[in-house]
């Protein structure tokens, strides 16, 4: 799909959308009655407190959940896309880089498993390293890195194979303010390069005001006013 074809197209879209853990006295509704769409190009930052519900929607999005109530699909994206790093780029608290491979290897390995020739794949992960300006981490292990660099490795490993779809589950969590501005700026210019649409969770108001969009959770609740905008 290329960026120019893929302006409006519904990648996820909830309808009626809630999510239980557990059931009877211990049951937690951590998601009531969610209605929303994710188009691509959009970049939507899920805000409110601890507990409100930012994760458990990611997952619904994601596919890693499966609704209590409701129903979830991905019209442009065919089934659940959860297990295709190809289709949805989860990019999650922990950057989760494989210790024994440097950057580069890091990153060319999912694209190997998708069927690229290595060198292909190793050209890629290059370029996607370029991207993010870090290329000179590329022969570098990731215990060598700092915090910052990992989330970055761990992105660029997501941007090389060009989802359509990305989710990021407060991204900059583990980050200082200076480098999650960088990682998040990166990000939404990357993904507004290949046309992605992009949904974060952050409790940080700061890190909201940069995407277009914001849905507030309040109590497993989306405020509906964010919704229709
Ligand atoms: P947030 O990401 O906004 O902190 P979560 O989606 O993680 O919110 O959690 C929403 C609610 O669901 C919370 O009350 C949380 O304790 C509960 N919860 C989350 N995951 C699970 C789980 N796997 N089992 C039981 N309860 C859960
Ligand atoms: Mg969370």
């Amino acid at each position: 799909m290329s960026p120019a074809d893929a302006g409006g197209e519904v990648l996820a879209e909830l309808t009626g959308v809630s999510l239980t853990y557990g059931s009877g006295e211990r049951a937690v509704h951590a998601v009531h009655d969610v209605t929303a769409t994710v188009r691509s190009g959009e970049s939507i930052a899920v805000t409110g407190p601890s507990g409100s519900g930012k994760s458990s929607l990611l997952h619904l999005i994601a596919g890693l959940e499966a609704p209590t109530t409701g129903n979830v699909s991905w019209p442009a994206l065919g089934s659940s896309p959860h297990a295709d790093p190809a289709r949805a780029g989860l990019v999650f608290q922990a950057p989760s880089l494989i210790p024994s491979l440097d950057v580069v290897e890091n990153i060319a390995l999912p694209l190997i498993v998708a069927g690229a020739r290595e060198a292909d794949a190793r050209t890629r992960a290059r370029e996607a390293l370029d991207l993010l300006d870090i290329g000179w981490l590329g022969d570098k292990l990731p215990e060598t890195l700092s915090g910052g660099q990992a989330q970055r490795a761990a992105l660029a490993r997501i941007l090389a194979l060009r989802p359509p779809l990305l989710l990021a589950d407060e991204p900059t969590g583990q980050l200082d303010r200076e480098t999650s501005v960088v990682v998040l700026e990166l990000m939404l210019r990357v993904a507004a390069e290949v046309g992605a649409a992009v949904v974060i969770s952050t409790h940080d108001s700061t890190v909201a005001s940069r995407f277009a969009t914001e849905w507030p959770m309040v109590a497993g609740h989306l405020v509906p006013s964010a919704v229709a905008a």
